[in-house]
Formats: structure tokens, sequence, C-alpha cells
């Protein structure tokens, strides 16, 4: 065990030595290292981001987009195919939102992991496509439903605001449509997805540590106000209008 870790790290060394001009050479004496094993495939892919990197500045800063996304979306995608190779014979679809509503049919071999990457995929994968550098305002029927259920915008980033600065740990505060098709704001702990829950998810402010600290350190509150600066409502408005015709 001590010789494999050995080993693993005179292997990391000459690699990130071969990767500087003067590690080069002493290099080339050496036997080429095995070429890193492929990244897994699977079926799911890490989705673009819907806009440039740094187009959320100031609120949301551009190393962090990059890390955000680049980084840690990533590797739920990749965990999250590692965990569904261990299952060749579960057809686990290429839909994430399917499969996570549909968590308890996932072996239980894979479960936990499907649960904790899979929920990552699916809530990162919508948290991009509720930003925008133009923020807009809630419309139609959503517009509506805000001051019925929840006594209007300001209301709800009250809400929410007080469920981020008190959700102990990582995880999201939640914007979902309940069972009763009732806009309702909660909190989950870690990655769980509210659709395993059975309710579904309009917008989530992501409050793990990884999606502010460069920026905001400690202040998750002031996160928290900023990204209101940054939500894209068209979409937001748009989803819960296909939601309810559903
Ligand atoms: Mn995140």
């Amino acid at each position: 065990m001590l010789t494999t870790r050995r080993q693993a790290l005179k292997t990391l060394t000459a690699a990130a030595l071969a990767s500087t001009a003067l590690g080069r050479f002493s290099a080339q004496a050496q036997t080429p290292a095995a070429p890193a094993p492929p990244a897994p495939t699977g079926p799911f892919k890490l989705p673009p981001l819907p806009y440039a990197y740094d187009a959320l500045e100031p609120h949301i800063d551009a190393e962090t987009m990059h890390l955000h996304h680049d980084k840690h979306h990533a590797a739920y995608v990749n965990k999250l195919n590692e965990a569904l190779a261990k299952e060749p014979s579960f057809p686990a679809g290429t839909d994430i939102d399917t499969l996570m509503k549909n968590l308890d049919t996932v072996p239980e071999s894979i479960r936990t992991a499907v649960r904790n990457q899979g929920g990552g995929h699916a809530n990162h994968s919508l948290f991009w496509k509720t930003l925008s550098p133009k923020a807009g305002i809630p419309s139609g029927d959503f517009a509506k439903a805000l001051n019925d259920d929840l006594g209007g915008l300001d209301k709800l980033k009250e809400e929410m605001a007080k469920a981020g600065a008190g959700l102990f740990g990582s995880g999201w505060v939640w914007l979902v449509l309940d069972g009763g098709k009732k806009l309702t704001v909660l909190t989950l702990p870690n990655q769980d997805s509210p659709l395993t829950e059975g309710h579904y998810p309009l917008f989530g402010i992501d409050v793990w540590e990884h999606a502010y600290y460069l920026k905001y350190h400690n202040l998750r509150p002031d996160y928290i106000k900023a990204i209101w600066n940054v939500v894209n409502w068209e979409f937001i408005s748009n989803r819960y209008a296909e939601a309810m015709k559903a």
C-alpha cells in the first residue's frame, strides 16, 4: 500500500516536473509515464454556461464561475457517470430530472452517489439557466402567483435570505412549486434535489461556500443580497408557466 502510494507520488512529481521548462530536461531521461486514463464517459454531459464567465460581474465574479462550473459542476457529472457505470443494467436514461425524481428506483449500491452527484448535476444545470446579466422582473401568471402565494417579490427575497442565512452547512435555498402547485420556499441540505422530494424547482440559491467564498468570504448574506441583481426572471416566469400547463 505504502509502496503503491510512493509510486503514485513519484509519478505525480514526474508529471508536475515534466510540465515545467526546468523539469522537461530531467524528465526526458525517465520512462515516460503511462498516459492518464480517459475521463469517465457516461450518459451525462456538462452543459456549457449560457453566458460568458464574467457576464455576472460584479455580483458573481468570473473566477468563481470558472471554478464553480468547470470544476465543481464537472466533478458532479463525472462522479455521477462513474457511479452509473457500476450498475450498467440500470437504465439511467439521459434526463437528469427524471432520474432525480425516481431516485428510489436507483439500485441501492449507487443510490447515495446518485443522490449527491446526480443532485449536484441537476441543481447546477438549472442554476446557470436561472441567472443572467439582465435580471428583468417576474411576469405573467408567475408574478400573480408570487403575490398570491408569497406576498410578492420583496417578500420572496426576504424569505429566501432568511432561509439561506439560517441553513447550517452546505445546501440550497429553493423556490419550488409544491405538490399542490403552490409557490413555496424551502431549504435542502447538500445536493438533495427538490425533485426527489416531490417538488418542482423554479429557482435555487446555491449556498455552498464554493458558490461565494472567493468574493464574499464568510458573508453569505451579502452574496444572497447580490444574487438578486442577476436572477433571470424571464426564464423563471416561463418555467412556472410551463409547469402549470403540465
Ligand atoms: Mn455549487
